[in-house]
């Protein structure tokens, strides 16, 4: 079976592609022109035909939720729940990240839970199993890898994280430059380092990228270029390690999408936002438009409990300056496994982070919907002011508890109601849609 890319540039609009014109209010034939350029990417697998989601130019910015076990909670039971509720927060992707139990039952529960595409980091898989058979993660056998990534593609994949770009000139880099003030936080990346440094060997995912990008088009599954190095902190951010690795990337991304496979390119982690826009335009302009996929990126490392506000700040800016993916992350970050709740904090944040990006990536699309809330509120038009809200059940509940002594207005000001007094004032001026 043909991927995304290969029909696209056969000319034939598939029935993806008109699912994602018809989501976006876009043509179809622009989606196919974007997926055959691989400046779109539709996560797909021809064994579970998940929802048609488009990812890249031209479209809305998308949120993904990770979730998963660890070695220290493993409750397959909440990890459904949490995949549910990523899905009715509005998540438009969803990464199974499981590190502790049975990694295959996990995986297949997740995936029957939920109709988005699921992806995941057969690294992960890799070295547990690895660990549990030899007691060493380094002595991971790389067949055991490719034989884990197609078996994690035929379970239904529609993207796979994995990391081609570390490679011993890489690691070179990061030797030389000769500092980390947040160490490296790629669960996948550090393993990977520490194979190759214990084997002394290249890693077999760059080796052996033809290998990777074949078995993930034979089910059609976007490859997602892992950010191994990633900055982990923002005095980190844009080292000379990372770049090198974006750069690697790049060149790969090229490279797979010359070979026919769809190519999603993951960028960091940690980023002061002053750097948000230059590391996008730096993925763009090398990978030649690929999509990218940040991971927030949480703006400032101080505010543990809180890290789905400073990763909404990051994502805000990411998606303006054309991010097309964004990570969730939790208020759990950096502190436990997040739970349900967690799940839906982190999602809601990042949506709202990627309504306020579109807003400025495309403002020729206007911005009725926050003029049309604006004029609610005036208007003290409460059923209208829910009907436009990203949440209105969360508003609902807000209101719903602190009932006001006028029903017209709400408990803040109560009888000093701007908006009433206002109304009365100006009753009839003020409706005029040039204000
Ligand atoms: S009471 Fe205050 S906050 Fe509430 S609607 Fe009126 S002006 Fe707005």
């Amino acid at each position: 079976m043909k991927t995304q890319i290969e029909i696209a540039r056969e000319g034939t609009i598939s029935s993806q592609m008109m699912d994602v014109a018809a989501e976006e209010h876009v043509s179809p034939d622009y989606v196919r022109q974007m997926v055959a350029e691989g400046k779109i990417v539709i996560p797909w697998n021809h064994n579970r035909k998940p929802r048609a989601v488009g990812i890249g130019k031209g479209l809305r910015t998308k949120v993904n939720a990770s979730i998963g076990t660890s070695s220290d909670i493993i409750d397959y039971e909440a990890e459904v729940r949490k995949a549910r509720a990523a899905q009715e927060s509005g998540a438009d992707t969803l990464m199974e990240l499981s590190v502790g139990g049975d990694l295959d039952r996990v995986r297949r529960e997740v995936i029957a839970a939920v109709d988005l595409p699921v992806g995941n980091v057969p690294l992960y898989q890799a070295f547990c199993e690895a660990a549990r058979k030899y007691g060493d993660p380094n002595r991971l056998d790389p067949e055991m890898l490719f034989d884990l990534i197609e078996k994690q593609c035929e379970d239904g994949m529609a993207f796979m994280a994995v990391h081609c770009g570390i490679n011993l000139y890489t690691i070179e880099r990061l030797k030389k430059q000769g500092y980390r003030y947040g160490g490296l936080v790629s669960k996948g990346g550090v393993s990977m380092v520490a194979w190759m440094m214990a084997n002394g060997r290249e890693n077999p995912l760059y080796e052996q990228f033809d290998r990777v990008t074949g078995i993930l088009k034979k089910y059609d599954t976007v490859l997602s270029l892992g950010n191994g190095l990633r900055a982990g902190a923002i005095h980190d951010s844009s080292d000379r390690a990372q770049i090198q690795e974006l750069l690697i990337n790049c060149e790969l991304a090229e490279l797979g999408r010359e070979m026919g496979c769809q190519m999603l390119v993951e960028g960091p982690g940690h980023v002061p936002l002053d750097e948000v826009e230059g590391n996008i335009q730096l993925q763009k302009r090398m990978s030649g438009g690929a999509p990218y996929y940040m991971l927030g990126p949480i703006s400032t490392d101080v505010a543990p409990g809180f890290d789905h506000i400073t990763a909404a700040i990051g994502a805000a800016q990411s998606s303006r300056y054309g991010a097309d993916l964004i990570c969730y992350i939790t208020p759990a970050e950096h502190l436990a496994l997040p739970n349900e709740e967690d799940v839906r904090q982190g999602v809601k944040a990042a949506k709202i982070a990627a309504y306020i990006g579109d807003m400025n990536k495309y403002p020729e699309r206007g911005r009725e919907r926050d003029k049309e809330m604006s004029k609610a509120r005036r208007d003290l038009d409460w059923q209208k002011q829910f009907d436009l809200a990203l949440f209105p059940e969360d508003a609902r509940a807000i209101r719903a508890s602190r009932t006001p002594e006028d029903e017209a207005t709400c408990t803040m000001c109560g009888d000093f109601c701007a908006s009433r007094g206002a109304g009365k004032l100006f009753a009839a001026d003020l409706r005029g849609d040039k204000i």
